[in-house]
């Protein structure tokens, strides 16, 4: 989707402060036309992510623009300085995104904080559960207008089929009178697996339904939706939960992560491991653990100073995701020393992929500037996870680090069986 955005409006002082805002805040292309006949040439040369349209322009003054650009498959947020009720109505029976005044700075800031809100729910998915077919394309047109990804189904089982075979939804809409499992059974059903961390969900229920409601937010719900409802409020409540959401993973995330490289710290690394490890007790999952050092680290500080150093630890965090896969853990213990467990393997493949780990360090190098490059080399020391304790296996690890040191650096060394 091309990242561009059109204006038309006709106060010349109003369009460009609006666009310089939106280019210097959201470094997006920006045009502006004066008029209809403007914009209708804009609109053959481009296609727009979004375009803000003012419904009062010398040779467009009833809002006649809105039906022109809306065929032209394009997405329509309204600015007004029009407060009159009836009008607004009906411009809000049309496929627009909102309807937004236009006067102060304030109202600037509010069209930048929408334009933000729709880029990030481009990353989303949400998934509509509804046995009305008619209300489930409703919802799903309104979403997708909101540039989520939708997905819909007609009852909670389906809906629990989707959930487990495709992990990344952020936000369950359910219907409560459902067949097979109503809305209340479904929020419950995903509230045993997934915490409001993972997902959100929004309830939608009849008038008259208030201990429904209630019932919904205690079973786990973020938030619920009466029915009749306006687009407004369902695009205003859905966006609430979503920003809820994306902070609690922002915080959740800081907890989690090492601040340099991005990579799981030591705390998530022990809180993750003993669900893990728990796990393979029951299904006999076997798994590798690595201790990984840089060589001679100090002499790359010493030589090119702290920042290449830190340079360097994040290239290596790089290689070490990269030649992992997503269920791997991988974390940085602390310094220059990293814990790397791959699951799911045997300690021949386990033993391939860390060498192959130490050797593409060994070819690699960080450019530090024009033909000035640092070489580096890891060793790393392992073992098979042997079922004592997960302190255990990592002492072990760290003893074949030692010795791998010992041997002479840049080597893997893994325990015997
Ligand atoms: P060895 O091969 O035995 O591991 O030698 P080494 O020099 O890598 O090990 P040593 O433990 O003596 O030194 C590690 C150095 O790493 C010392 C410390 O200043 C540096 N270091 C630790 N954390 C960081 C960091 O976050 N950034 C940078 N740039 N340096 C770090
Ligand atoms: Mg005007
Ligand atoms: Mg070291």
């Amino acid at each position: 989707m091309s990242q561009r955005i059109l204006i038309v409006e006709d106060n010349k002082t109003l369009a460009k402060l609006i666009s310089k805002k939106i280019a210097s805040t959201l470094e997006i292309e920006v045009d502006v036309a004066y008029s209809m006949g403007e914009a209708k040439l804009f609109l053959k040369r481009y296609k727009y992510f979004l375009t803000l349209l003012d419904i009062n322009l010398p040779d467009a003054p009833n809002g006649e623009i809105v039906d022109y650009v809306l065929g032209k498959g394009q997405k329509v947020i309204i600015l007004s300085g029009n407060i009159d009720k009836d009008f607004r109505k009906k411009m809000l029976k049309k496929n627009i995104i909102d309807y937004v005044n236009k006067g102060g700075i304030n109202d600037i800031n509010y069209i930048i904080h929408t334009i933000q809100r729709l880029r990030k729910n481009q990353n989303h998915t949400v998934l509509v559960v509804d046995d009305s077919m008619v209300f489930r394309k409703t919802m799903q047109g309104m979403l997708e207008n909101m540039f989520f990804k939708v997905i819909s189904v007609a009852h909670g089982e389906e809906a629990m089929g989707m959930i487990n075979s495709k992990k990344d939804i952020s936000l369950v809409i359910t219907d409560y009178n459902m067949p097979v499992m109503d809305g209340l059974e479904l929020t419950f059903e995903i509230r045993k697996e997934f915490s409001k961390t993972d997902l959100c969900i929004i309830a939608i229920s009849s008038n008259g339904d208030e201990e429904v409601n209630a019932l919904f937010l205690k079973q786990g719900a973020n938030d619920y939706i009466t029915k009749p409802f306006s687009k407004e409020e369902f695009s205003c409540r859905i966006n609430n939960s979503i920003e809820a959401l994306e902070n609690i993973q922002i915080v959740t995330n800081h907890a989690n992560r090492d601040f340099l490289t991005g990579l799981y710290n030591r705390r998530y690394f022990f809180e993750s491991m003993i669900q893990y490890e728990e796990d393979t007790k029951e299904s006999g999952e076997k798994f590798a653990i690595a201790m990984i050092d840089i060589d001679h680290f100090k002499n790359v500080n010493d030589t090119y100073g702290h920042d290449i150093g830190d340079k360097v630890i994040v290239a290596l965090s790089e290689i070490l995701r990269t030649s992992t896969n997503h269920r791997d853990i991988v974390s940085r213990f602390g310094g220059e020393e990293f814990c790397v467990v791959l699951k799911n393997i045997n300690r021949y493949s386990a033993l391939d992929i860390f060498n192959r780990i130490r050797e593409e360090v060994e070819n690699f190098s960080y450019e530090v500037s024009k033909e000035k490059f640092v070489k580096f080399t890891i060793s790393i020391g392992a073992t098979m996870y042997n079922e004592e304790s997960l302190e255990e296996s990592i002492n072990q690890a760290d003893l074949m680090l030692y010795n791998a040191k010992n041997n002479g650096r840049n080597q893997v060394v893994f325990e015997e069986l």
